[in-house]
Order: C-alpha cells, then sequence, then structure tokens
C-alpha cells in the first residue's frame, strides 16, 4: 500500500502541466471572510512544491453544505481572495467549475500561476460521484493531485470519480504525511504501542477499538465510553452518558482484550454540567446515582500520563472529558502534556478526531506532536481499517 506522491514524479511530468489538485479549503467563514485559514495554508507546501517545477496549478475544493445548486453563501471567491494574501502567484478565481469557461482559464493560466475554480458542491453530480462529471473535471488538468485527505472517505466526483480518468493520479504532501502517519507509523509502530481513546460515544469508535486491539499493547479509554464500559462492569454510573444499547458489546471487548483494556479508576463528577463548581474526584466504584462523571478522575489522569510517557508510539483519539467546560479539561489536558514530552522524548505521537485535533489546537500543543491529523471522519475510517475511496483510487508506487 504506497501510494504514489507529487514527489514521485519527473520534472518533465509537472513542467508547464496543469495539475488539478483536490484541496480541503472547507474553512470556517463569517461575514464573507476567512475566520480560520489553517486548512488554506496546509495546501501551500503542495501548492508552491507544484508551482516551483513549473506546474500550473487548478484547485478545486467543496466548502460547507450548499443545498441544489449554487448557493453565494458558500462560494470560494473569498477563500481565492485569502490564497492570494498567502502566496506571491498569481490567483484567478472562476465562478464555475465544470464549463467552458473554467476550461479555458486553465489553458490560459501560466506556469507559476494558480486557478481557484468555484465549489465543487455547487455541481449535482458531485456528491453521486457522476460519470461524466468526473470525465468533465478531468479535463482541466493534465495530472490529478488529491491533497484533501478530510474528503478521502467520501467517493465524490472530486475525490474520487477523477482520479479514474486523469492519469497521473497522486497524492500531495499533505495527504502523504497523513497517510504515512496513520498508515504506515501504525501498521509497524515503534513499542510499546498505546491509544488513547475518549470521546462521547463508544458506538462511533468501536470499529476503532475492534482494529487497534490486536496491535496496541494497551488502549487507554476515557471520556463518556468509560461510563459505557464501567455500565458493563456492573459498576453504578449515575446520570453519566451511557449508550445502554452498547453495553453487552462493552462486555464483550472487556473480555476479548487480555488485560489491554484501561478504564480510568476515578472519576470528576458533578451534579450538572453547569454545577461545575461543585465537581469532585471519587473511585470509579463510588459514583454518586445522582451525579454524572464528565472527566477522568486526577489518579486517572496521573495513570495515564505515566503510560504515555513509557510509549514508543503513541495514537489519541477523543476528548478524556468534556473539554469545553472547565474543570472538566483536565484529564484532556494531562494526556495532551504527557503526549508533547513522549514527543520531546523521541516518542511518535498522533492525533487524530475533529475535537482532540481541536483541544491540542486550543491548548497550543499541534506542534508539540508529530502529527495532528486534519481529517475528523477520514482519520476515524482509517484507523478502523478501512480503505479511503480517495486514496483508492490514487496511483501505486512502482516496484
Ligand atoms: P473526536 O472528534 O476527537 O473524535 P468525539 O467527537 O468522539 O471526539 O467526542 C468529543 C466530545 O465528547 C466532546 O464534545 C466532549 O464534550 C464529549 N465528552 C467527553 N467526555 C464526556 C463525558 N464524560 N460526558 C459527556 N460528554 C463527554
Ligand atoms: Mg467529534
Amino acid at each position: 500500500m504506497q501510494t504514489k506522491t507529487i514527489r514521485d514524479l519527473t520534472d518533465a511530468q509537472l513542467r508547464g502541466k496543469r495539475a488539478l489538485v483536490r484541496v480541503d479549503f472547507n474553512v470556517p467563514m463569517s461575514g464573507g471572510r476567512v475566520t480560520d485559514d489553517t486548512r488554506i495554508r496546509a495546501a501551500l507546501p503542495t501548492i508552491d512544491a507544484l508551482l516551483s517545477k513549473g506546474a500550473r496549478v487548478v484547485l478545486l475544493s467543496h466548502l460547507g453544505r450548499p443545498k441544489g445548486g449554487p448557493d453565494p453563501k458558500f462560494s470560494l471567491d473569498p477563500v481565492a481572495r485569502h490564497l492570494q494574501e498567502l502566496t506571491p502567484a498569481r490567483v484567478v478565481f472562476v465562478d464555475s467549475t465544470d464549463s467552458d469557461e473554467a476550461l479555458e482559464a486553465t489553458q490560459r493560466a501560466r506556469p507559476g500561476e494558480i486557478v481557484v475554480l468555484e465549489n465543487t458542491r455547487f455541481l449535482e453530480g458531485e456528491e453521486k460521484n457522476d460519470e461524466r462529471l468526473a470525465r468533465t473535471l478531468a479535463e482541466l488538468g493534465d495530472l490529478y493531485v488529491d491533497d484533501a485527505f478530510g474528503s478521502a472517505h467520501r467517493a465524490h466526483a472530486s475525490t474520487e470519480g477523477v482520479a479514474h480518468h486523469l492519469k497521473p493520479a497522486v497524492a500531495g504532501l499533505l495527504m502523504e504525511r497523513e497517510l504515512a502517519y496513520l498508515g504506515d507509523a501504525l501498521a509497524s509502530p515503534a513499542r510499546p504501542f498505546v491509544a488513547v481513546l475518549g470521546g462521547a460515544k463508544i458506538s462511533g469508535k468501536i470499529d476503532v477499538i475492534e482494529h487497534l486491539l490486536p496491535t496496541v499493547d494497551a488502549l487507554l479509554i476515557g471520556g463518556a465510553m468509560a461510563c459505557t464500559f464501567y455500565a458493563a462492569m456492573g459498576l453504578e454510573v449515575g446520570k453519566s452518558l451511557v449508550e445502554t444499547d452498547r453495553i453487552p458489546l462493552a462486555k464483550h471487548l472487556l473480555d476479548r482484550a487480555q488485560g489491554k483494556l484501561v478504564l480510568p479508576d476515578d472519576a470528576l463528577v458533578a451534579p450538572s454540567l453547569d454545577a461545575a463548581a461543585s465537581a469532585h474526584p471519587v473511585p470509579r466504584d463510588k459514583i454518586p446515582r445522582d451525579e454524572a462523571m464528565f472527566d477522568i478522575g486526577p489518579r486517572a489522569a496521573a495513570r495515564y500520563a505515566q503510560r504515555v510517557a513509557a510509549a514508543k508510539t503513541l495514537l489519541w483519539n477523543g476528548p478524556m472529558g468534556v473539554f469545553e467546560t472547565a474543570p472538566f479539561d483536565r484529564g484532556t489536558h494531562a494526556v495532551a502534556d504527557a503526549m508533547a514530552s513522549a514527543t520531546r522524548s523521541g516518542a511518535t505521537t498522533i492525533v487524530g478526531g475533529g475535537d482532540s485535533a481541536a483541544a491540542v489546537e486550543s491548548m497550543g500543543l499541534a506542534a508539540a506532536m508529530s502529527h495532528v491529523s486534519t481529517g475528523g471522519g477520514a482519520s476515524l475510517e482509517f484507523l478502523e481499517g478501512k480503505q479511503l475511496p480517495g486514496v483508492a483510487a490514487l496511483d501505486l508506487k512502482e516496484g
């Protein structure tokens, strides 16, 4: 499973060529302005690499969830203008995508220039992965580059279909990085390999647990999903968030886990989220009937930090508690800090999942990790062991 990347292409395959690049410019906007340009910046290394080889760059992206055709609210025009502020290269925006005008703009573009086409979700056939649309999109470039890892779990015309009609079809640098960490690093991890899983629901993470159990040395559980495991162990969980219908499954996982599943020894509980002032730690078998667990307790946080410090490969998905509300962010902080210092000691640390990534960003620790995945849903599917259609459609390395 070695996906070809732009680094495998020869200069002749790039010079003067139109590189049709699917990026993820699905950025937060407010009042017609980009409010967080992380995703635009994340695409710059690929864009710059292509431009420096004399390619002409044609960008495709979706933005938001427009319903039924073009909607000015979701135009990529402001995104193109923002991109122009970030790059010395000329950026041209075209307010259509599968039109003659778009095709001509790609042909007119000079080496070193960027053309941004309109929101792919304005196109009827995009989400249906319409074959005709895929062929039309394929005409907009001389090669295809997929750098939208966050959309790779969806088989859309611009993320999957087009790659069958436009060759070479290769990964961009951002995509390459995601595949290297989530794929290669986890396929042959330096040991001990410890995964930390949390978040709201066990139901969304079952396949991840199943997929990771055979390869991890330990799986540390936090978040509300710990409560479903507690319930499976016959413990009182009070008013905690429990998925009752998943209790049998949690039992089954505990039986199969051969001691690899580690549950928090204690819990930080409170009568409700707005009663944070009365938060207090209790041992896991002493959760009051009229209170709920909103974070792992201090003993668990310390124990998890120790396990993290001793690991060589770390994967973290899902916050340890309701990190949006202090003091229930402590467990998440403890894990994030421990991961950051593990990175400094030479461990490979990978964070996947939208909320976990946001937590790490808000703590200013993103740069302290080996890799923070840009794809929420896509990274989850990857960790479930699924083939992402957008990746599967790309060329493989020769030899
Ligand atoms: P990710 O996006 O990183 O995969 P999830 O979406 O699975 O993470 O879960 C994140 C959410 O889980 C957060 O909004 C957080 O408030 C919630 N959460 C974590 N622990 C608890 C808990 N004990 N009770 C209720 N919600 C929780
Ligand atoms: Mg989430």
